[in-house]
């Protein structure tokens, strides 16, 4: 070892030793004939201190180094005269008696600071210097603390991992599929995986009884905000399951990451059905920090010649705790703010509770006090809250009215990330009918079972089916969502039939698998959490770029090593794609 010690280290205990550091300067201050400088490495920071008194030709050689120079320095550990108590090794300081310069280092082109001067592209672009950043490497050792957590858990539960291949042939998740052209091959192509899906149930089929695996997926999908075209998936499967088994092995794991690496209690997690998740929340990932759940006045706002409520489909309305205290300044962005293009709504109503029970609306005109004190009635208002109203198409106004209620929340304060509130949803539709292309769709994807009660119905009335399926949402975000499968041929035949295939379509992509249904296959079920989006979560920040090493920005580019990139001729030619 080049070091006798970390830089996060010593303590005062080790005052008097003679140790060896190495690191990267991080800053220096200068007070005439004395300098301090901090030396960096992974585990933290610790104070250098020179002294032109005791040693005028090492402080000299301290002072020509520059900002992340690499250095080894030997000293004697100090008591500091002024202590910080924000840093592990505060207490002391090391009097330098030696530095050996490991490696120099050019100015780097942003701060290497909590607080950075650097732009995003800038920092993407040098990825190796912001990684040295203490809030983004604190991300990536969470991030390995979530790993080592589930791990723990799935291994203590016998589950194994097994790798899948990497090279497939095209799975349909919904998105696109990356292609590699096969040189052996030409013409030919392999696909990415948006998922291990058909590996891990041909793995139930060969008896592995439970598998997971932390697992790269790939998804072409066009840009937006916070995707990447690689991200990672805790991939898991169970044979001899139902449903609620395989909701609680894996409401235990989510819970123990919480506990492991946040020390947060989630507690018991509610199952939602996804009727009561869009009847209540207007989403099927509802956040569930705070209430504001959804109040239909359709019934009692209606016939009173307001047009706006007797054309609409649907009154829906949110009561606002306390809301009452919004000014009308306030009210006034909250109506520009569902207004917006993204959003939509027409306008918005709204009616105050006063302190002395009196109400105050904005259609007064039209809505007298024995009328409002209906809407306060279905709302159970108090005195001091606030009623905000939307009106119109059903499904179009439960989407505002989401966005609506998680907007509140934010200016009320409700949505701090340091608070944590899971849910599953259950009971999705298995299908969903695209008006465009005229046919269903897998809501989930083609291997999903339809709940057993509603198997009847495939032929009737597919749109009715509900799928046996599970989605787990935290804060409003999914975060992991999984089925018990078809293990049967012909149920497998006849879903591909509902989706439009042709059974020369179905044979040539899923002939593998249905094969395999005639060989014993057991039922099973599974699940996938998105690991970027979960660690994202346990980090409190927004955006899973924070917690992935090398990301790629919303054009899917990788600004450091230039990727994607075009080929030279000579490889294009060995794949037979020149021309
Ligand atoms: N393969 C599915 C997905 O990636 C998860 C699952 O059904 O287990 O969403």
């Amino acid at each position: 070892m080049l070091r006798s010690h970390t830089c996060g280290e010593l303590r005062i205990e080790d005052q008097g030793t003679e140790v060896t550091l190495c690191g990267w300067i991080q800053r220096r201050r200068d007070f005439g004939s004395m300098s301090f400088f901090d030396l960096r490495d992974r585990y933290g920071i610790t104070q250098l201190a020179f002294n032109e008194e005791t040693n005028a030709v090492i402080l000299d050689e301290a002072r020509s180094l520059a900002r992340e120079f690499v250095v080894q320095i030997t000293g004697i550990v100090r008591e500091r005269s002024n202590k910080n108590p924000n840093l592990s090794t505060g207490d002391v300081e090391i009097e330098v008696t030696r530095i050996h310069l490991l490696n120099r280092a050019l100015t780097p082109p942003f701060t290497i600071e909590d607080e950075t001067d650097g732009g995003e592209e800038i920092r993407m672009k040098y990825r190796y210097l912001d990684l040295r950043r203490n809030p983004v490497k604190n991300r990536l050792v969470l991030r390995h603390q979530t790993n080592k957590s589930v791990r723990e858990y799935l291994n203590a539960k016998e589950f194994i991992e097994v790798e899948t291949p990497y090279l497939i042939k095209s799975t349909p998740e919904g998105a696109r599929d990356f292609v590699v052209p096969s040189r052996l091959n030409e013409g030919q192509y392999y696909a990415l995986p948006q998922s291990p899906q058909t590996f891990k149930q041909l793995l139930m089929v060969s008896g592995y009884d439970r598998y997971y695996q932390i697992v790269k997926c790939f998804r072409d999908e066009d840009f937006r905000a916070d995707r990447q075209p690689e991200f990672t998936q805790i991939d898991c499967e169970m044979s001899f399951v139902e449903r609620d088994d395989i909701i609680s092995v894996f409401e235990g794991m989510i819970r123990k990451v919480f506990l492991d690496v946040r020390q947060y209690d989630l507690g018991e997690i509610p199952v939602i059905s996804y009727d009561d998740a869009m009847r209540l929340y207007g989403s099927d990932k509802p956040d569930l920090r705070f209430g504001m759940t959804f109040c239909y006045l359709t019934d009692v706002a209606k016939g009173k010649d307001f047009a706006i409520f007797d054309q609409a489909e649907t009154i829906v309305a949110i009561n606002v705790t306390d809301g009452n205290a919004f000014t009308r300044k306030e009210l006034d962005a909250i109506t520009d703010y569902v207004k917006r293009p993204q959003i939509g709504a027409k306008g918005m109503i709204y009616c105050r509770v006063n302190e002395d029970g009196s109400l105050k609306s904005s259609v007064d005109k039209f809505f007298d006090r024995e009328a409002l004190s209906q809407w306060a009635s279905v709302c159970a208002s108090q005195p001091g809250d606030l009623i905000l109203v939307l009106s119109g198409d059903h499904s179009t106004v439960l989407k505002q009215m989401n966005e609506l209620r998680l907007h509140v929340a934010g200016l009320k304060g409700l949505r701090n990330p340091e608070n944590f509130k899971a849910c599953w949803v259950v009971d999705f539709p298995l299908l969903e009918w695209d008006e465009e292309s005229k046919r269903f769709h897998a809501m989930h994807h083609p291997f999903t079972s339809p709940l057993p009660e509603d198997e009847n119905m495939l032929d009737s009335d597919p749109g009715k089916v509900r799928a046996n399926a599970y989605d787990m949402a935290i804060n409003g975000m999914e975060v992991g969502g999984g089925s018990i499968r078809i293990y049967n041929k012909e149920l497998q035949a006849k879903m591909f039939k509902l989706l439009g295939f042709t059974d020369e379509e179905a044979k040539e992509q899923f002939g593998f698998l249905m094969n395999a249904f005639e060989y014993g296959a057991p039922p099973h079920g599974g699940i996938a959490f998105g690991f970027d989006r979960l660690c994202a979560i346990l980090s409190g920040t927004d955006s899973i770029r924070d917690v992935i090493a090398f990301p790629k920005n919303n054009m899917g580019r990788d600004l450091m090593i230039d990727a994607p990139s075009v080929l030279n001729k000579h490889q294009l030619n060995e794949l037979g794609l020149s021309n």
